[in-house]
């Protein structure tokens, strides 16, 4: 990965029916070499792979369900992230003013020229595909002795799923749960009725269930205790919704403003950008749970206040 997250994890799984890859990495030919070497080193190429999961629609985790499909894999993601991966092929453009999103947000136009740069750069590590199955909610997967079920977990990104091998007691969690860091929050999905990290406190109570249960993370080491791992990631975004409301002035703020007075200025477009993404998110958050005031100026942008 070019930006801040180094290695991306893919899961190779065995069956009676072929090998199960679930995500791929990005797009590029460096990514396609590690996976085709590591591969090789066990006995395999790419034709082995007859299924590849995915647990949500970000380019390194997708970016080469093109390339494996044309070797001859079927492609599985759920119904919703599919639906997005739609939205962004068809939407090049989006990513110079991420309009949906950013329009609303007023920011420095050197800073939203940088991250235009950086978004175009990671829709190079992707590649357009069509899926060829969707799952939801609930869905069994099984093939060649291999059972897994489909669990949603949106906040990462609105389709984001997690795959449960209760047999083997662990959850292949994409990046709902990493073991050493927190991934941001979804920018895709807010709109008046719905968050992203209400989705997401919905999404980490549901890891109750699974008391116990590894998580094998999209980034970083083995998860031992996805329930516990739930618990300390909810912590994390209290703390940081606490930090983002005491940042509120009666004074109507813009995200980017209180992003700063909440998690400070950072060093990179791309850490600017993230501090900002997640500040929306959790404003957003006070602005449905009422405790947070939005206001739309008069060329439509948001502001803030307490
Ligand atoms: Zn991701």
């Amino acid at each position: 990965m070019p930006v801040t997250l180094g290695v991306v994890n893919v899961y190779l799984i065995p069956s009676d029916d072929g090998l199960l890859l679930i995500d791929t990495g990005t797009s590029d030919d460096g990514a396609f070499h590690v996976l085709t070497q590591k591969l090789s080193a066990l006995g395999h190429t790419v034709a082995d792979i007859r299924r590849v999961l995915v647990t949500h629609y970000h380019p390194d985790h997708c970016g080469l369900a093109m390339r494996l499909q044309q070797a001859g894999a079927h492609i599985w993601m759920s119904r919703k992230d599919a639906d997005v991966l739609v939205e962004y092929f068809a939407n090049p453009q989006a990513d110079v003013d991420r309009a949906q999103f950013f329009g609303r947000h007023p920011m420095p136009q050197k800073l939203s020229q940088r991250i235009g740069t950086m978004a175009r750069l990671l829709r190079d590590l992707h590649a357009e595909f069509v899926p060829d199955a969707l799952f939801d909610d609930g869905d069994m997967l099984g093939w060649g002795g291999i059972s897994l079920e489909v669990v949603d977990t949106p906040g990462h990104t609105p389709g984001h799923v997690a795959f449960v091998s209760r047999e083997h007691r662990v959850l292949f969690v994409g990046d709902h749960l990493l073991a050493d860091q927190v991934a941001m929050l979804s920018a895709q999905d807010i709109s008046p009725d719905t968050d992203a990290l209400t989705q997401m406190f919905a999404s980490l109570a549901l890891m109750d269930r699974f008391v116990g249960f590894s998580g094998a993370a999209g980034h970083g080491p083995l998860i031992e205790d996805v329930a516990m791992r739930a618990q300390q990631t909810a912590g994390f975004h209290r703390a940081r919704l606490q930090k983002v409301c005491d940042a509120l002035l009666d004074e109507p703020q813009t995200a980017l403003a209180l992003s700063v007075r909440a998690f400070g200025e950072k060093r990179s477009a791309y850490s600017q950008w993230l501090s900002m993404t997640s500040a929306v998110s959790l404003l957003e958050y006070l602005h449905i749970n009422q405790s947070a005031q939005r206001l739309t100026a008069s060329d439509g942008s948001y502001l803030y206040r307490r």
